[in-house]
């Protein structure tokens, strides 16, 4: 794989030839009001061309996932009678994600897993999006006391799974394709291949933010020692779970995971006389009616059952299907809590009870 130099300069005509292949989204530093107060972050947003100049990439994960782009909060998959699935031809005009960092890539390799891989169970609404994505991304230069990436076998950089990423050093960035769209996009900026000097920065860089993680998350390490974190025995044990006693379903949790896909389905009437729309909306495991059954039936009735359940979904029962934890250790769920709940330590204090640390 090449590596070439951006200049910073040139950074805005790397997003005008993005620009040309469809709508752009980047990862962006901004202030967002409310009515209520003011929030500074690194959210998503549109990249017009009004902002091209004076655009930089983050070098943190945005607030946002990246799942709305293929599982959007609310779509309509059907009119009826018709029972006619809607709009699933491809369009040649892509969707542009800038910003991304390799927590968000992992994502993607998670979900194309339930949603693309089998054969027998192909959505075709997440195909087409999917399909129409291009994926730039960029390295950490900082993390969290929330982020622990590492603990799941990720890197705060990126390695694989984008179309053209981008590592920060002095005067610009090391920039390489991983796609033949990325190749394609390279080629029109005429770039100099990276220096030595310039790729060791990257590599000590890199060396930096992955050594902090390392002492961040120190502590969790063994309860991460995999191959399957928990046994199904200690689902039915309420010992090591008492963390949870603090959840309030609010479903943040689930809302702010980029790899939580859950959803449901309700149709409402449509414009016309006796025509209906049918919607899928997110959904959370984290509400007493996901699990209800006709006849007011509820196998995880108790909020602790709720709770333990998005555990062991993640860390157990998918890893048993796909052979890969459903989580990348992204710590959005950690900042947005309201229970003020720590992933790592939950799971560590269930570890202590599963049988698997003896
Ligand atoms: S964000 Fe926290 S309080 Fe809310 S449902 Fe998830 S674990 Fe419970
Ligand atoms: S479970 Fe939490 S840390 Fe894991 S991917 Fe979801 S939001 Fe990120």
């Amino acid at each position: 794989m090449n590596i070439y130099f951006l200049d910073d300069s040139k950074l805005s005509g790397l997003m005008r030839i993005l620009l040309g292949y469809g709508r752009v989204f980047a990862s962006t530093e901004r202030e967002v009001a409310s009515n209520r107060n003011s929030q500074s972050g690194i959210f998503v947003r549109e990249l017009t061309k009004e902002y091209l100049n004076s655009y930089r990439i983050p070098g943190f994960r945005a607030f946002d996932n990246f799942k709305s782009f293929v599982l959007p909060a609310r779509a309509k998959v059907a009119d009826y009678p018709d029972e006619k699935w809607i709009d699933i031809k491809k369009g040649k005009d892509k969707t542009i994600l800038v910003g991304l960092k390799a927590c968000d890539l992992a994502s993607f390799a998670i979900l194309d897993k339930v949603f693309l891989d089998d054969a027998d169970f192909v959505d075709p609404f997440y195909k087409k999006r999917r399909e129409s994505l291009i994926l730039v991304s960029s390295d950490c230069t900082y993390s969290s006391d929330n982020c622990f990436c590492n603990l799941l076998g990720n890197y705060p950089y990126a390695l694989k799974g984008f179309d053209i990423n981008l590592s920060e050093i002095d005067g610009g960035y090391l920039i390489e394709s991983g796609s033949s769209l990325g190749n394609k996009v390279l080629e029109g900026l005429s770039l100099p291949d990276a220096k030595e000097n310039q790729i060791s920065e990257r590599d000590k860089k890199r060396k930096k933010v992955l050594e902090k993680l390392q002492k961040t998350n120190s502590e969790f390490e063994k309860a991460f020692s995999g191959p399957d974190i928990l046994v199904s025995g200690a689902f039915d044990s309420d010992a090591g779970w008492d963390l949870g006693s603090t959840c309030v379903s609010c479903s943040a949790c689930t809302n702010v995971c980029p790899v939580c896909y859950c959803f449901t389905l309700f149709d409402r009437e449509g414009k016309k006389k006796e025509q209906y729309e049918r919607y899928m909306v997110w959904d959370s495991c984290q509400f007493k009616g996901f699990s209800q059954m006709a006849g007011g039936m509820n196998p995880r009735f108790s909020k602790m059952d709720q709770f333990k359940n998005r555990y062991y979904h993640k860390f157990f029962r998918f890893f048993k299907r796909y052979n890969i934890y459903k989580c990348t250790g992204c710590g959005r769920c950690i900042d947005n809590c309201l229970g003020d709940i720590d992933m790592r330590e939950v799971l560590s204090g269930a570890y202590a009870y599963s049988g698997k640390n003896k």
